[in-house]
């Protein structure tokens, strides 16, 4: 079968040729539709990020898909019915604690795989097996969109860490902002503008810009970052209840901050890499101590936030999620698909059309 992988020593994706998987006892054998592509598989391809399969000299590329199912293998599953995969797997294909609670997104570095990121290969390739356990069954309907439900899993999973860290007191908040115009921070600020009266977006680009258009589309207020500075949101804006970092610009955490109104939290998505910059240290310990803001990071999802994505993607109208998909590309012609410029936001590798 045709598959897309990175080779050690490359820092190009490449179309190779393996044999079919085969499901073992649990799995279910899944043809693949459509792939998509972020920012983690350009870290993937850059070596920032991940690791190779052990005794591997390549890892299938990919960790947002949508496939169907084509063999069940008595996993309960039903032939042709659409899923989406999960991401992360037992490191080694043994069990620990998280997985035990259905927990493997709190599981710490070394405790997991995840697919086309480290350990595992992903799903860039014409078919996959995966534990039936983690694959999401979707609607037919949703399924040439299937690949936004892996991203919106990470959103469900902040918001509901959010709401948990606000559920001491009476929280009615009203404001939210997300910071950073990428595939992530759109898809978020459209479930933020379903939940929240007022919401703004983050950037750093100039009009016309396609990010700009869906912000507008979706009633959100444009910020950007070169005239008003995340700190100094408050005084141009307002302050905010709920913040969303998915920009991946360091200084943004901490000023992320100052940013929140009194009693806000602020959820850190971004993942730089290191660097040193001088903060004030003092004021943010004191503006986080009396105005009872709170700061926290999240990664990957659970189970259940991916049913939930899936739900947000049902609810999302077909001409937004359309205007995120910029590229959609075949195996064999791959470039366009990791192409980063300012005119891509979505980009798909399709195997077979949903
Ligand atoms: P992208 O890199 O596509 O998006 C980041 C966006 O932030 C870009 O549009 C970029 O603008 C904008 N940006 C960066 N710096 C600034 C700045 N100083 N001011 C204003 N805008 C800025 O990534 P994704 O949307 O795919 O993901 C967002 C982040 O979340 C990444 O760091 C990614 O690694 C991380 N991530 C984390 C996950 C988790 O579970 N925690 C899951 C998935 C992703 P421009 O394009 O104009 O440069």
């Amino acid at each position: 079968m045709k598959a897309v992988a990175i080779r050690r020593g490359s820092d190009e994706p490449e179309l190779i040729e393996k044999p079919r998987p085969e499901p073992k006892h649990g799995e279910a054998l899944v043809r693949t539709l459509r792939v998509g592509v972020d920012g983690t598989d350009h870290e993937v391809l850059s070596g920032s990020h991940g690791g190779f399969p052990e005794g591997e000299d390549h890892m299938v590329m990919g960790h947002e898909a949508v496939g169907v199912v084509e063999d069940p293998n008595g996993t309960g599953l039903d032939e042709g019915q659409y899923v989406v995969p999960t991401v992360r797997r037992k490191p080694n294909g043994e069990t620990n604690e998280y997985f035990r609670r259905n927990e493997p997104d709190m599981a710490p570095d070394g405790e997991y795989f995840e697919r086309g990121i480290v350990g595992e290969h992903g799903y860039m390739s014409e078919y996959f097996t995966s534990p039936a356990d983690f694959l999401i069954p979707i609607e037919a309907e949703i399924a040439p969109y299937g690949i936004f439900v892996e991203p919106l899993s990470n959103t469900e999973k902040a918001l509901e860490h959010a709401r948990a860290t606000r559920s001491a007191f009476d929280w009615y908040p009203e404001s939210a902002a997300v910071l950073g115009n990428g595939p992530l921070g759109l898809l978020t600020l459209w479930q933020l503008t379903q939940e929240f009266d007022r919401t703004y977006c983050l950037g750093r680009r100039d009009r016309p810009d396609p990010t700009i258009e869906f912000i507008d589309e979706v009633g959100a207020t444009y910020i950007d970052s070169r005239e008003t500075p995340v700190d100094e949101i408050p005084d141009e804006h307002e302050g905010m209840d709920f913040i969303y970092e998915a920009t991946g610009y360091a200084p943004h955490a901490f000023e992320t901050v100052q940013a929140l109104a009194p009693n806000g939290v602020g959820a850190l998505l971004g993942i730089p890499g290191s660097w040193d910059f001088e903060i004030d240290g003092g004021s943010l310990h004191n503006d986080i101590v009396l105005h009872n803001k709170c700061l926290f990071g999240s990664v990957n999802a659970g189970i259940r936030h991916f049913a939930e994505g899936a739900a947000v993607v049902e609810a999302m109208p077909d001409d937004l999620l359309d205007h995120l998909v910029t590229t959609v590309t075949d195996p064999e012609n791959v470039e366009p698909a990791f192409e980063d410029g300012d005119d891509q936001i979505k980009a798909i590798v399709e195997f077979e059309s949903p």
